[in-house]
């Protein structure tokens, strides 16, 4: 054992980050919604194909800033469509010892609990992945050798503590590395799983506890970051009995909207410093791993990323879902997070939307508009 640790840790050294997987980056744009749209403007927002879309250019409004990623859902894309492309094609690594994580990233509102959750009549990515990484396990034959057993945890990282969501009084964990560099922590509750009847009897009452709690606390569930660990250990029917752990991490982000711009003070201040930290951070190393240099990825900078540490970049498989909002109201929350999400983008020399508006402007700059217009009635 000692011996392979060793080896492994001589593999990263010498190979420096090459050996460091991306993170696919996908983005998801939710429907428009009127509600959310007071002055009636319109989308600033909008999808061109499966991998590429384009927002007004605040800074020129003849011109629009495209975007390329990984992949593009467009606000018509279903549930289904969005586990299918971006979170099923990862799900059967956890089934062979290797570890995978899905977070939904974006600013609050944008549609990530949506994403990850959904609903009764639009079930999102966790009880999709859940049900799917039953289905895979079920489907293995006996003849192949392997005994499964799946277990959850949920977690909650606020304030830069980490709680365990199914022991209601619990308090702040610390993380640990255990001699072969996988990221645990001791006195989480691990519950094991034997179906996805299971999985809800304990996930819906702490995932309501939740919520409940964050009414309370100033939209806790906006200022903190929900992880759901699913494990799947395998072992050898053979001796030596050989064993093998997969980890997928499932996380709804706290929202990555500006804090300092919405002027919280006291608590509220501290709270969104400690998310900034871990959003922060969470951008560092996903550039890092991204852009193929062999710069130090600071997972140890945050909580958030030193718990993801063995679950993101590495041999890991990492997919992050950017969600954005297609209103005005959003428009530089969506812009910073297309910025952290794109692979790269280009200014477009064109209006945004010719046909449904004569000239797409930001709402400072409509205010001012209509200020300099004095009430001259047009
Ligand atoms: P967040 O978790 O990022 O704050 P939510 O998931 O709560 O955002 O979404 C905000 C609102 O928009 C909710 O009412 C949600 O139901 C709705 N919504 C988000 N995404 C979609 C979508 N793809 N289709 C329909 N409604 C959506
Ligand atoms: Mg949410």
């Amino acid at each position: 054992l000692e011996n392979s640790s060793n080896m492994a840790q001589r593999v990263t050294a010498s190979d420096g980050n090459k050996k460091t997987s991306r993170v696919r980056v996908a983005v998801r744009l939710r429907p428009y919604l009127d509600k959310e749209d007071e002055k009636g403007e319109g989308p600033c927002v909008r999808g061109l194909d499966k991998q590429n879309l384009e927002i007004v250019n605040w800074r020129n409004a003849t011109e629009t800033v495209k975007y390329h990623f990984d992949a593009f859902h467009g606000a018509k894309t279903t549930q289904q469509e969005v586990f299918v492309l971006s979170v099923k094609p990862i799900l059967s690594h956890i089934l062979n010892g290797q570890n995978a994580s899905v977070f939904a990233y974006g600013p609050t509102g944008a549609g990530k609990t949506h994403t990850m959750l959904g609903s009764a009549e639009k079930p999102g990515v966790i009880p999709r992945a859940v049900r799917e990484v039953f289905n895979l396990v079920n489907a293995k034959h006996e003849d192949e050798g392997w005994d499964y057993s799946i277990s959850m945890s949920y977690l909650e990282i606020y304030n830069e503590k980490v709680l365990d969501l199914l022991s209601p009084n619990s308090q702040d964990l610390p993380i640990r590395q255990d001699k072969d560099r996988n990221i645990f922590i001791p006195g989480l509750t691990s519950m094991t799983i034997s179906s996805f009847s299971d999985f809800d009897t304990h996930f819906v009452p702490a995932s309501l506890n939740r919520t409940t709690a964050s009414t309370k606390l100033n939209q806790r569930s906006s200022r903190s970051h929900a992880i759901l660990l699913i494990k799947v250990v395998r072992t050898s029917r053979v001796l030596p009995h050989r064993q093998q752990t997969g980890k997928l991490y499932l996380v709804d982000l706290a929202g990555s909207e500006d804090n300092r711009r919405t002027g919280n003070q006291g608590i509220r201040l501290k709270e969104s410093g400690a998310i900034n930290l871990s959003l922060f951070t969470l951008s560092k190393v996903v550039d890092s791993l991204n852009s193929g240099t062999s710069v130090r990825v600071p997972y140890r900078d945050s909580k958030l990323t030193r718990l993801l540490q063995d679950s993101l970049g590495g041999s890991a498989h990492s997919v992050m879902i950017t969600n954005i909002a297609p209103e005005y109201k959003y428009y530089f929350d969506t812009f910073s997070a297309l910025n952290f999400a794109a692979k790269s983008k280009m200014i477009v020399n064109k209006p945004f939307t010719r046909e449904t508006m004569a000239v797409p402007v930001l709402p400072v700059k409509r205010a001012r508009e209509e200020h300099e217009a004095g009430g001259s009635g047009s």
